[in-house]
């Protein structure tokens, strides 16, 4: 299960119905948190995701994408958190982030470890990487893509059983790639098993200029969740602040071959209506939709096996 969370989806500054951005990305139960504005802590408890998180992920360090991790460590420090907590800046980021762990407090009750991430770096989990990668925003800034290892190819439990393979450890022996004997005879993996198959890949793009990397980044994205700060009037405006338009974020989408679309850093001025955001990038990418506080996306496999 991949299920991500839109903390918040506002641009900038918080509305009365967006608060400022951060996503919450679940794989397997374990919760990622990436970018955490001003009053993150209180839509993690308005939408459930709960606070065990151990790793934040941050975009950049423009004050609408961290202020909020103050708190939230004062929090986890008042409920008697004992675990590490991990906070991913980009390079040269560490000494505003040391004070925004540091604020306001004599001493952090557990260990706080601020770490740098250049383009290109990964972060190593079991199953699944976290990659950083370099966009445009006048500062510097990383986007990051959650990207699973491939899986096992699939297994054909009608020819293994046509070829006289016993239900059983042999069918784990053979997914798992290796030979059997039955009856004398040798089974080998690729009679029964397909080839490997790719996981998933989420793509978030913090505050960016659309750009190769984010693009690359993309190709065959499950999911890619990107800046649309803009409409199509405001494209001039958008290039001169580091952000894009809802309609340069589908043509990127449509570029990269990703299979869906989220916009989100959505501005005050389509607080009321966001659907011409909506219209727009859909007349280029259909399947878009425009980010909203609370909003769950659930994340499939692509070939949506039934056998994992
Ligand atoms: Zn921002
Ligand atoms: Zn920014």
């Amino acid at each position: 299960m991949i299920r991500v969370t839109f903390l918040g989806t506002a641009a900038s500054r918080p509305t009365v119905g967006r608060n400022v951005s951060s996503l919450l990305i679940q794989r397997g139960g374990e919760p990622l948190l990436f970018d955490c504005g001003e009053g993150t802590q209180r839509q993690m408890m308005r939408y459930g995701t709960g606070f065990t998180v151990s790793d934040v992920f941050f975009t950049h360090l423009h004050a609408d994408h961290f202020l909020g991790i103050t708190g939230l460590l004062r929090t986890m420090g008042l409920q008697e958190r004992s675990e590490v907590m991990r906070l991913w800046v980009p390079t040269g980021g560490t000494p505003i982030m040391e004070q925004a762990v540091h604020l306001g407090v004599e001493r952090v009750p557990f260990p706080v470890e601020v770490k740098e991430l250049e383009a290109g770096q990964r972060v190593a989990r079991a199953g699944y990487d976290v990659i950083a990668f370099a966009t445009q925003h006048g500062t510097r800034a990383l986007g990051y893509a959650l990207v699973e290892h491939e899986r096992l190819g699939r297994f054909d439990v009608a020819r293994a059983r046509a070829m006289g393979v016993p239900e059983g450890p042999l069918y784990g022996q053979l997914h798992r790639g290796l030979p059997v004997q039955v009856g004398g005879r040798t089974i080998n993996p690729t009679d029964v098993v397909g080839p490997p198959r790719p996981g998933r890949r989420v793509v978030y793009s913090g505050d960016t200029r659309p750009c190769r990397a984010t693009a690359d980044m993309s190709r065959a994205a499950d999911l890619l969740v990107h800046d649309a700060t803009f409409g199509a009037e405001e494209a001039d405006r958008a290039r001169a602040t580091g952000h894009a338009t809802a309609r340069e974020a589908a043509e990127l989408a449509l570029r990269a071959g990703a299979l869906r679309l989220v916009l989100t850093h959505i501005s005050a001025r389509y607080a009321e209506d966001h659907r011409p955001l909506e219209r727009e990038a859909r007349e280029v990418f259909p399947a878009t939709r425009v980010a909203y506080d609370g909003l769950v996306i659930e994340v499939p496999y692509a070939d949506a096996d039934a056998d994992e």
